[in-house]
């Protein structure tokens, strides 16, 4: 039987300096990327590269950590929307650098969230640092399970706040370095294991001393299998699973 694709669906592949040979590795990898972007004048650049590829999807975003310098781009994320399927980075960024711009970020992303309900049947990547509770309101608030569905990218809220994003139908995408303190791998090993993705959220995660790459998962995968008490090829299955009801037919 062949090994089941390697998924991950948070990944800056235009931020490395060989993007078309970072999509390239992806392709020959046979590793289902979500590129992310974090301006909407990035998306046309990622639409051309990623126009015919089987695995690579790019994602029209507009980055909270962003929202300060480019809210001024959205107009252009909104005219953009209809030629994607999929949107990231986008969300709220509530750590000491960003901040000052919490209002304007939350503005943002409610107006976003409005668009994708009213378009239906896109799928969001989305960041949450210091600002679940605000991310999950405004998620509540906003986008239905029916008309979208939330991937929570890097998420550390408390089981409390990963239970409600549950109930709110949200998927999670998990990279090696939210594992590594055994405090978050038993919040993890709460999870549903149906509503897991992995990431590598590169090139701002290491491996090995050096940026990660996209489908640097094994390891992330290694720890969940370790987590479910299952073997690293199942864990590997039930993340394409995982990944196929999210998408449902039409990827
Ligand atoms: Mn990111």
């Amino acid at each position: 039987m062949a090994s089941s694709p390697l998924v991950d669906f948070h990944c800056h592949l235009d931020l490395y300096p060989d993007f078309a040979q970072a999509v390239k590795r992806c392709e020959e990898g046979k590793i289902f990327t979500l590129a992310v972007t974090t301006t909407p004048r990035a998306w046309s650049r990622n639409q051309a590269i990623t126009s015919s590829t089987q695995y690579v999807r790019a994602a029209l975003g507009l980055h909270p950590q962003l929202v300060a310098q480019y809210a001024n781009e959205l107009s252009l994320f909104e005219s953009l929307l209809p030629d994607t399927r999929y949107v990231g980075e986008i969300g709220l960024d509530a750590g000491p650098q960003h901040y000052r711009s919490l209002e304007l970020q939350k503005a943002v992303f409610q107006r976003i969230l409005q668009l994708c309900a009213k378009a239906g049947g896109k799928v969001l990547s989305v960041h949450s640092v210091r600002a679940v509770k605000a991310v999950l309101d405004t998620i509540d608030q906003n986008l239905p399970s029916t008309h979208g569905r939330v991937v929570l990218h890097w998420f550390t809220g408390s089981r409390a706040e990963a239970r409600r994003a549950v109930d709110l139908g949200c998927y999670f995408s998990i990279n090696a370095a939210m594992l590594t303190e055994s405090k978050r791998r038993f919040w993890v090993s709460c999870l549903p294991i149906e509503r897991l993705l992995t990431e590598t959220d590169g090139p701002f995660t290491h491996v090995d001393g050096r940026p990660s790459q996209s489908g640097d998962v094994n390891e992330t995968l290694a720890s969940l299998a370790d987590i479910f008490g299952t073997s690293h090829a199942e864990m590997r299955a039930q993340v394409a699973r995982n990944l196929h009801v999210l998408l449902g037919n039409g990827s």
